[in-house]
C-alpha cells in the first residue's frame, strides 16, 4: 500500500479510492495499491507546496546539492531490492532494471552538480551594472509515464528541485511503488516536506493539476495524445515541456556491417519488450541488403525468451498493462489485414510459466506499406516493421515520413552518408551505428515534430535548467 504526501504527511484520497497494481508477469500477485486521487486531493497537493516551498528556494545551491547527492545515496544503498521491486511493478528484466536503479541515482548527481551552476551574465552598460539571475519559476508539475518509473521522474525532480522549485509529482498510476522509493529518498536526504507533494491517481488527477494555475511549469513524459491534451490546457502564460511518443527507424545502408546492423536493431526493438519512446519499431533496408539483413533479424528474434523478469536467461519482460497487450495484438492483426507479411512472432508464447502475464513474442514483419498504420503510428511494443529503399535519398525520405521525430539510426561505414544522413533526417537524436535506444545523462534529450514541444530539451545543463529557471533582468544605477 502506498500513499500520497501532502504537506509532508503520508494520506489517502479524499474519495477513497485506490487503484491495484498488479504484477504483469503473474496478474495473481498485487503489488501495490495507490490513492486514486480527485480533483481535491490534487488542490491539496498543490496548495502545500506553493505555501511551503520557500524554504527550499531559500536553501541555496550548495544545500540543495548536498540533497540531491544524498538522495542518489540512498537509492544506492540496496540496488538490488529496488531492482526487484522494479521489476515486480513495471516488468522489466532484472538486467534492464538494475540499469535503471544505477541511473537514477547517478542523475541526482548530475543534477547536483548543476545546482551550483547556474549561473546569470553581466551586460555592458553606460553607467552602473546589468546582470541576469536564474530564479525558479515557482511550483512545478511532473507527470511521468510507466515504462522508467525511477529514471524519467529523476529527471525531472532533479533539475526542478536543484533550480529551488516545489514539486507536484503526479506519477503513472502504472507504478506508484517506484514512485513512492524515490520520494522516500528524497526526504530521508532532507528535501523539506514542503518542496514536494506526491499524488497519486490517473486522468483525473493528471487533468487537474495541469488545470491549477498555480502551476507555474508543467514537465510532462508520455503519449503524444496526452501530451496534446496538456498543452491545450496549460495556455501561453505557463510553461509547457512534453516529450512524448516516436516511430524510430534504422536506415541500413548497402554497405553496412550486416551482424553490427541486425545486432542493433534487434536490442532497439525488444529490449525492454519494444517499450522504449526511442524503441526501433521500422527498419529502413537498402534492396542490397534488405533479405540478408531481414534474415538474420528473424534468426535473432527467435533466439529471444520471452518470460518473468526475475527467470535466468529471459530476455523479454512482459508488457507493463492489459491494454499494452491489447494494443500489440491489435497492432498485429492489423498488419495482417494491411498486407504486411508475418515473419515470426505474432502471438503470446505459450506454456505454464507465462499463463497469468501479458506477454507477447518479438515480431517481425516485412512489406510494410509506407501508408500503413503499423508504418506510421506508435505501437509500444515488440512489433518491427521492416521497409525497402532503393536508394539513399528514399530511406532519407521513409525516415522522416512520419508525425513523429524522437530518435533515428544510421548504419553505414560511410562517414559522409552518416553525417548527410544527421543533417537531412527529423529526428531530435540520431545515431550512427548506435540502436536508437540509449543515452547520455549530460546530453540534451527530446524529439521535434509530434515527439516534442521543442522548446526545451531534457537533461543537459543549460538546455534543461532554463526549463526550470526565470532569467530576471537587474538594473543598478551607480548613484
Ligand atoms: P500516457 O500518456 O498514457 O500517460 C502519461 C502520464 O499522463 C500518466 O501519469 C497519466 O496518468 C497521465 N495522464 C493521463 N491522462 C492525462 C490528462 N488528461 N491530463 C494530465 N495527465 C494525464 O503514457 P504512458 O502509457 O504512461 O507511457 C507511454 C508513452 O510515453 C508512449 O507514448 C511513449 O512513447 C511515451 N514516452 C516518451 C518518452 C520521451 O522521452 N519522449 C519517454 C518515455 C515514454
Amino acid at each position: 500500500m502506498t500513499a500520497n504526501l501532502i504537506g509532508g504527511e503520508w494520506t489517502g484520497a479524499s474519495g477513497g479510492r485506490l487503484v491495484e497494481r498488479r504484477n504483469p508477469a503473474d496478474t495473481r500477485q498485487v503489488v501495490a495499491s495507490a490513492p486514486d486521487s480527485t480533483a481535491a486531493d490534487v488542490h491539496d497537493a498543490v496548495t502545500a507546496v506553493a505555501e511551503g516551498y520557500d524554504e527550499w528556494a531559500q536553501a541555496g545551491p550548495e544545500r540543495r546539492a548536498e540533497v540531491l547527492a544524498a538522495a542518489a545515496a540512498v537509492l544506492e544503498r540496496d540496488p538490488e531490492k529496488l531492482a526487484a521491486e522494479l521489476v515486480a511493478e513495471e516488468g522489466k528484466t532484472l538486467a534492464e532494471a538494475l540499469g535503471e536503479v544505477r541511473r537514477t541515482p547517478a542523475n541526482l548527481r548530475y543534477y547536483a552538480s548543476e545546482a551550483v551552476r547556474m549561473t546569470g551574465r553581466t551586460y555592458p552598460a553606460a553607467r552602473g551594472l546589468v546582470y541576469t539571475t536564474r530564479q525558479p519559476v515557482g511550483v512545478v508539475a511532473a507527470i511521468t509515464p510507466w515504462n522508467f518509473p525511477l529514471n524519467i521522474p529523476s529527471r525531472k525532480l532533479g533539475p526542478a528541485l536543484a533550480a529551488g522549485n516545489g514539486v507536484v509529482f503526479k506519477p503513472s498510476e502504472v507504478t506508484p511503488l517506484l514512485a513512492r522509493r524515490l520520494v522516500e529518498a528524497l526526504l530521508e536526504a532532507g528535501l523539506p516536506p514542503g518542496a514536494i507533494a506526491l499524488v497519486h491517481g490517473g486522468a483525473e488527477a493528471g487533468a487537474a493539476l495541469v488545470a491549477d494555475d498555480r502551476v507555474a511549469a508543467v514537465t510532462f513524459t508520455g503519449s503524444t495524445a496526452v501530451g496534446g491534451r496538456i498543452h491545450g490546457a496549460v495556455g501561453p502564460a505557463r510553461r509547457c515541456q512534453l516529450e512524448m511518443g516516436g516511430k524510430n527507424p534504422v536506415v541500413v545502408l548497402e554497405d553496412a556491417d550486416l551482424d553490427r546492423a541486425a545486432g542493433l536493431v534487434v536490442a532497439g526493438a525488444f529490449g525492454l519488450s519494444g517499450q522504449a519512446c526511442t524503441g526501433t519499431s521500422r527498419v529502413i533496408a537498402h534492396d542490397a541488403v534488405h533479405d540478408e539483413l531481414l534474415a538474420r533479424v528473424v534468426r535473432r528474434a527467435e533466439a529471444l525468451r520471452v518470460g518473468d523478469g526475475m527467470s535466468e536467461g529471459v530476455h523479454l519482460g512482459p508488457l507493463a498493462t492489459r491494454e499494452q497487450l491489447a494494443t500489440v495484438a491489435g497492432y498485429v492483426e492489423l498488419a495482417m489485414r494491411e498486407g504486411a507479411r508475418l515473419h515470426t512472432g505474432g502471438t503470446p508464447p505459450g506454456g505454464d510459466a507465462v499463463a497469468h502475464g501479458h506477454f507477447f513474442r518479438p515480431t517481425v514483419f516485412s512489406a510494410v506499406e509506407p501508408s500503413s498504420r503499423l508504418a506510421r503510428e506508435e505501437v509500444f511494443g515488440p512489433v518491427l516493421a521492416f521497409l525497402r529503399a532503393g536508394s539513399f535519398d528514399e530511406a532519407v525520405r521513409l525516415a522522416n515520413d512520419t508525425c513523429f521525430g524522437l530518435s533515428a539510426s544510421v548504419v553505414t561505414r560511410d562517414l559522409g552518408r552518416a553525417l548527410e544522413f544527421a543533417e537531412r533526417v527529423d529526428s531530435g537524436l540520431v545515431k550512427v551505428n548506435q540502436p536508437t535506444t540509449g543515452m547520455a545523462m549530460n546530453a540534451p534529450f527530446g524529439g521535434v515534430k509530434g515527439s516534442s514541444t521543442q522548446t526545451f530539451k531534457e537533461q543537459a545543463g543549460e538546455t534543461m535548467s532554463h526549463f526550470y529557471t526565470v532569467d530576471k533582468t537587474v538594473y543598478v544605477g551607480n548613484g
